[in-house]
């Protein structure tokens, strides 16, 4: 017997949030994510936008049939998929000729990478080829193990953790073939190299180039086959770090795998384990500039003739992180990062709400929103935003420290409502917070951050643009910004279901975190405000036409009269839809449940 939709929704959940009776209950919301996830429905839209979760096991959703039924299909014809989102941005650059983003977003381990090499294997498999292009295709998607081996590393999050942000633009030729392509990386995590926390591990690469280096190869470079031989490649704790100092110098005999032995200059022994650390940082880093300049090289679009291509990017970067423990100067700048991402979000999604009313001649009533304007403000604003002291601090030769800069912080946006250190306004302590710590009260929640190496890590990232003291992170995300907001955005919000990285396991605590900070149930408020469903004429009329005999089998005039004909029949009521120039609006989920119902009985 056939399940009514009645029930199978009960059972499944609704596939898109919007269709949620009640919209604003984060306990309803959660609910669904749990039937569908428990069913392994692992994609859910909101309107748009692809909620996508960690399944931790392989799903049977990915083959080419699957990818074939997603070609050129509308949106919401089929069940969400990774494949509808990457295909949606495919079809609006061919049809409408405008250059797509699709912005991937979450928490270590939510399923990011994985979400953007799929759709980057759907447009390998489902795009035009010829010869030439197929060798793209193969260099766009061979280029990811070897990004990955350089780039990722286990952590206690993410076996395959990226320690690096990655925007990646395909480039597609005016038959919508992928011609070229262009990564550019954001903050490699150098510390990783010289330090790893307990249970973490270096960048795959030293264990692959060890383990599975030809002999010759090894005997060249010096090294033996044994990761545990080499010490930044086993577990260094922050207890024993002293310890093991000692230990290099009573060994430093030893090869180590990154090993300077021209450096061996008067200097004591911290001194010139700082030393060791920072060449090995900066030589890693600049291997990795280097490979990526590499890779761009051998994706450039070389094709003079036609200069011209249209362009999808890809943004895999890594999501907010609050922890319980103190953040240090990366973590701020992730969080700012996703500040911006957070600001440029919902700029654009209200925006698109609102080009859409106003497209389809519907009035648009204003949403109230939280604008984390004000917290961009607070970090990025010239001369008084915390980079700006930050940098101020770096330039300021003489005393410059960790602290000072603290104190200037304190001077400058101390009585800024989203900053807070263990000073209070009546001049005692907040005996809660460290006298080394400040805390910033982002859109996604509080962090502290310890401003230890905050003033040596800047520079670290100002020496190559020390002309123009305006930090290289920050313009990098600036120009990362004027990119995105050049083009039409597609966004991917990853969940991550457990901290245990098993399947099946729904950890609700976890969850409804990543729910908060993502923003989602403010994303379904703006996309609910008005009315929480819309379809083209065409596409409404397809699929409920059999519910009116004036309709049924074929409506010979225009599409819209055929609805309006349809939905009078139907007996929606004056309050309950409008009609815009291409689509119909229904407000209420009920309204729509119940001609769906309709179509089962
Ligand atoms: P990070 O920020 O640490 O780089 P991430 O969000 O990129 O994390 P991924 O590396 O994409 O996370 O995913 C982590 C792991 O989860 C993968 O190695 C894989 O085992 C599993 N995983 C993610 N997405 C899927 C999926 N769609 N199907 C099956 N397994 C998945
Ligand atoms: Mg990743």
């Amino acid at each position: 017997m056939m399940e009514s939709a009645l029930t199978a929704r009960d059972r499944v959940g609704v596939q898109d949030f919007v269709l949620l009776e009640n919209y604003t209950s984060e306990a309803a919301f959660i609910e669904n994510l749990r039937k569908r996830f428990k069913e392994n429905l692992i994609y859910t839209y909101i309107g748009s936008v692809l909620v996508s979760m960690n399944p931790y096991r392989d799903l049977e959703i990915y083959t080419k049939n699957h990818m074939e039924r997603y070609r050129g299909v509308n949106f919401y014809e089929v069940s969400p998929h990774i494949y509808a989102v990457g295909d949606n941005s495919y079809r609006s650059m061919r049809t409408e000729g405008k250059d797509q983003c699709i912005l991937i977003s979450g928490e270590s381990g939510a399923g990011k990478t994985e979400a953007s090499k799929k759709i980057l294997q759907y447009y390998a498999v489902t795009c035009p080829a010829s010869d030439k292009v197929q060798t793209i295709k193969d260099r766009l998607l061979q280029s990811n193990p070897v990004l990955e081996a350089f780039g990722n590393a286990k952590t206690l999050r993410n076996d395959n953790s990226s320690r690096f942000g990655k925007y990646m633009d395909i480039q597609f030729d005016f038959k919508g073939a992928p011609v070229g392509g262009h990564i550019i990386n954001y903050l490699l995590e150098k510390s990783r190299v010289v330090h790893q926390n307990h249970g973490e591990r270096n960048f795959h690469i030293f264990y692959q180039l060890i383990e599975g280096g030809e002999e010759d190869l090894l005997r060249r470079l010096g090294l033996e086959r044994n990761s545990q031989q080499y010490q930044f490649l086993v577990k260094v704790s922050d207890n024993n770090y002293t310890d093991l100092n000692s230990q290099v110098l009573m060994t430093l005999n030893q090869t180590v795998l990154l090993t300077f032995p021209q450096l061996v200059s008067p200097l004591n022994l911290e001194q010139a384990s700082s030393a060791r650390d920072a060449l090995s940082k900066a030589v890693y880093g600049r291997t990795f500039t280097w490979l990526v300049n590499k890779i761009n090289a051998s994706l450039a679009y070389k094709d003079d003739s036609s200069k011209h291509y249209s362009v999808i990017g890809l943004l895999d970067i890594y999501g907010f992180e609050v922890s319980k423990t103190t953040g240090n100067f990366e973590q701020f700048c992730i969080n700012y990062c996703n500040e911006k991402l957070q600001q440029l979000f919902i700029e654009l999604t209200l925006k698109s709400e609102q080009d859409e009313y106003e497209a389809e001649g519907i009035t648009w009533e204003p949403v109230q929103y939280f604008n984390n304007k004000i917290i961009c403000d607070l970090v990025e604003e010239k001369f008084k935003g915390i980079i700006s002291i930050l940098d101020e601090e770096c330039l300021r030769p003489g005393d410059a420290s960790d602290i000072t800069f603290l104190e200037k912080l304190e001077g400058t946006v101390g009585g800024h409502a989203h900053f807070v250190t263990h000073k209070l306004a009546d001049g005692k302590t907040r005996k809660v917070m460290g006298r080394d710590e400040f805390r910033l009260l982002h859109y996604a929640g509080e962090v502290n951050y310890n401003v230890n190496g905050f003033l040596d890590k800047n520079n670290d990232l100002l020496f190559r643009n020390l002309k123009e003291a305006a930090t290289q992170f920050k313009a990098s995300l600036a120009k990362l910004m004027e990119i995105l907001m050049s083009k039409e955005p597609s966004y991917v919000r990853c969940i991550k279901p457990n901290d245990a990285k098993q399947a099946g396991r729904f950890d609700e605590v976890l969850i409804r975190h990543q729910v908060k900070y993502l923003g989602l149930m403010e994303n379904l408020r703006v996309r609910r405000a008005g009315f929480s469903y819309r379809r083209h004429y065409e596409v409404f009329l397809r699929r409920y036409k059999s519910l009116c005999p004036e309709t049924w089998p074929n409506w010979q005039g225009k599409k819209q009269d055929g609805v309006a004909t349809l939905v009078k029949h139907l007996g929606y009521k004056p309050e309950e839809y409008k009609m815009g120039r291409s689509k119909i609006f229904i407000r209420f989920p009920k309204t729509l449940f119940a001609t769906e119902d309709a179509l089962e009985t």
